[in-house]
């Protein structure tokens, strides 16, 4: 990364935990590139059932292994209080939210509770349904509950139809939210935005230059073997490639103008990607009426 001034927070890591010396091997390269944070998800939420759903507490021994052996702080992911409470036992020093936990409200305040007095960094999903209330409110749970450090995690946004990523990221969402709350720190989760290894380097340009304060990216020594999210991960290798590629801007700090104008950009920009899904599907009709 060039010119340093601003600092990026990076979480890496592996989709899953599948064997300790896979979370080893890719905690001590997170450690060696001195990255804020290690991730591996050990309780999977899989779309359809039948796919690898993680490994479970017994993976927690290898994550607080990796934090004792590289001093690399070490998160993944809860999905009910159960699971706080496993990750508590095993001293993680973060934990986040995913997704399909963050858009139910008794799910997140379930973990709040559970999160309640303990010592632990907490992060943030947005839900998968485009709601930015959802979202907030989710993090007002947690910090209600008094967690010390709470964060949001910008992963993209479920649509019914084609797209180009795995995830729509409508941006203005996430900038809406840095403008309302410059104190909550941002960050982008791009593996899962992008679906496939080809759009993470222009996300993550984007994400930098919109302000964030972090980037989320998988990475797993053999992709193409992954138990989950093989498309999307990235080889350290390809990631420290990645990161040096990006170009890191003067942030614009206090200038709420120009935030405001990003996020009007980032309005239109929406509704002209609307106006094109639609145009094409209006060509298409017509077409068929034509045939
Ligand atoms: C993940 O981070 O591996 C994950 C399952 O995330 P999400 O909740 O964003 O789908
Ligand atoms: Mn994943």
């Amino acid at each position: 990364m060039k010119d340093t001034n601003r600092k990026i927070s990076i979480i890496s890591g592996p989709c899953s935990a599948e064997d300790r010396s896979q979370v080893l091997s890719v905690a001590a390269y997170c450690a060696e590139k001195r990255f804020d944070w290690f991730r591996a998800g050990i309780w999977k939420p899989r779309t359809k059932p039948g796919s690898f759903e993680g490994l479970g507490s017994p993976a927690l021994d290898w994550l607080s292994e990796a934090q004792n052996e590289y001093g690399i702080a070490a998160m993944t992911e809860a999905a009910n209080g159960q699971h706080v409470e496993h990750i508590l036992e095993h001293h993680l020093r973060g934990v986040w939210i995913g997704a399909r936990t963050a858009v139910n409200p008794f799910y997140v305040q379930e973990i709040a509770d559970a999160l309640k007095g303990a010592d632990i960094d907490v992060f943030v999903k947005n839900p998968i349904n485009p709601d930015m209330k959802l979202w907030m409110g989710a993090i007002e749970r947690l910090e209600r509950a008094g967690v010390r450090s709470v964060s949001a995690i910008h992963r993209g946004f479920a649509m019914y139809g084609q797209s180009k990523f795995r995830n729509e990221p409508y941006w203005q969402i996430p900038i809406e939210i840095m403008t309302e709350r410059p104190d909550l720190p941002m960050y982008c989760d791009i593996s899962h935005i992008a679906g496939t290894r080809d759009f993470l380097g222009e996300l993550a340009q984007k994400a930098l230059d919109l302000n964030y304060n972090g980037l989320m990216i998988e990475t797993h020594p053999h992709p193409e073997e992954a138990m989950s999210d093989r498309e999307q991960q990235l080889r350290p290798d390809q990631l420290s490639h990645l990161l040096e590629s990006l170009v890191i801007r003067k942030p614009f700090e206090d200038d709420l103008t120009t935030q405001e104008l990003i996020l009007y950009r980032e309005q239109m920009d929406g509704i002209d990607e609307q106006l094109v899904r639609l145009l094409a599907k209006r060509m298409d009709l017509s077409s068929r009426i034509g045939k």
